[in-house]
């Protein structure tokens, strides 16, 4: 029987260091197979950045979906909101999505993680799925990162002015700044936010934030921005930090108290 081709992969999140990793490859690796784990639940900013991407590199990305959307898993769940303990809609619509489709073909999976990270590459589990850290291999750090992005004329997504990474609008690993810019910027997408806190087929409550709700929290968004101006001035003196989203991303980075996935943020 012939052997059968070994496929090459990357997986696009929307995100700067997936993309830059396009960058990187497209050239060397023409069959590379691009594609994006759509939960329909993404900033308007992250379909436009794939839009541009695609049109900047000339590649196609296929826009992989769940078999039903966020709602219907959140039904399944039994109205239980994901959370960093429970991610279930990692697994449900990122996670199974890429895995059904690879199928059982052997592939190569490119893997954006910087050499100045520290971070693992989890994204399937078949062993069938090889994952490969290209940046990490050539010692690319985020300075190159950031230097792919501005000759590919791509540059960054334009949610990073206020938020420092992709993924679903209602994303529990967003920090609290983030959330109150979700406010400012779109407000209908945090209006639907608030509504999937409060509306229960089992009558209980559940948050997004630990501790407080939605609601309670943009009560106090003087204070939230008040505090995050104070930290990011902090971080600009302390660092020499340059740009603004670079003292964003390292403020938020700090909070942080467990890492977030891969598939949805890289
Ligand atoms: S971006 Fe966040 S909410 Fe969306 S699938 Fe990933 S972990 Fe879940």
């Amino acid at each position: 029987m012939p052997k059968k081709k070994v496929r090459h992969i990357l997986g696009l999140s929307g995100g700067k260091d997936s993309t830059a990793l396009a960058v990187l490859l497209h050239k060397e690796i023409p069959q590379m197979e691009y594609f994006f784990c759509d939960t329909h639940k993404e900033l308007p900013e992250t379909y436009e950045y794939l839009d541009r991407i695609e049109a900047r590199l000339g590649i196609k990305i296929q826009r992989l979906s769940a078999e039903r959307g966020f709602d219907h898993w959140l039904d399944v769940y039994g109205g239980f909101l994901p959370s960093p303990k429970s991610r279930w809609c990692t697994k449900q619509m990122k996670i199974i999505p890429l895995e059904r489709f690879i199928g059982d073909d052997e592939a190569i999976s490119y893997v954006g993680i910087r050499a100045d990270e520290n971070r693992d590459g989890y994204i399937s589990t078949k062993p069938n799925i090889k994952p490969v850290f290209p940046f990490k291999e050539k010692g690319l750090v985020k300075a190159d990162i950031l230097q792919l992005l501005e000759d590919s004329g791509i540059g960054l997504p334009e949610y990073y002015r206020w938020r420092s990474r992709s993924g679903c609008f209602f994303c529990f690993f967003q920090r609290k700044y983030e959330w109150v810019m979700l406010a400012q910027e779109h407000p209908d997408l945090f209006a639907e936010a608030v509504r999937y806190e409060q509306e229960h087929s089992d009558g209980r409550q559940y948050t997004w934030t630990q501790g407080e709700t939605l609601q309670e929290l943009l009560a106090r968004r003087d204070e939230i921005i008040a505090e995050h101006h104070k930290l990011v001035e902090q971080r600009r003196r302390k660092n020499n930090v340059s740009s603004l989203a670079e003292a964003l991303e390292a403020i938020l980075d700090e909070q942080d108290e467990v890492l977030p996935c891969l598939a949805c943020h890289l």
